[in-house]
């Protein structure tokens, strides 16, 4: 499901329904598991606890669960502006006001 067909910096908190900037959303990472690829964010709306995956013009929204290994499953899929390169410690994402933001293990 991708609520919006273009891409839109806003994302929908799965806990609390506001929509936040990803700029913003990013900016609450608590923490990066490399081995599912996958960001923990503190949401800045409600400060719950949500679990990311993000790609080069996407963000997913969903749950890690094992199954062999770490998997994960989407609940919501959006476009947004985002560039991400995996580095040698985490993610670089890149925002399209050409901001940065490096997410990694401490
Ligand atoms: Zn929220």
């Amino acid at each position: 499901m991708n609520i919006f067909p273009e891409p839109n910096p806003l994302v929908k908190c799965p806990k609390c329904g506001q929509t936040v900037d990803i700029h913003e959303l990013l900016d609450g990472t608590v923490d990066y598991w490399d081995a599912a690829d996958v960001i923990i964010v503190k949401t800045p709306c409600c400060g719950s606890r949500q679990e990311l995956r993000v790609a080069t013009g996407e963000l997913l929204s969903g749950r890690v669960y094992a199954a062999g290994g770490p998997k994960f499953r989407t609940a919501t899929a959006y476009n947004v502006p985002i560039k991400v390169r995996h580095s040698r410690d985490g993610l670089d994402v890149e925002f399209d006001d050409d901001s940065k933001l490096h997410i990694g293990q401490e």
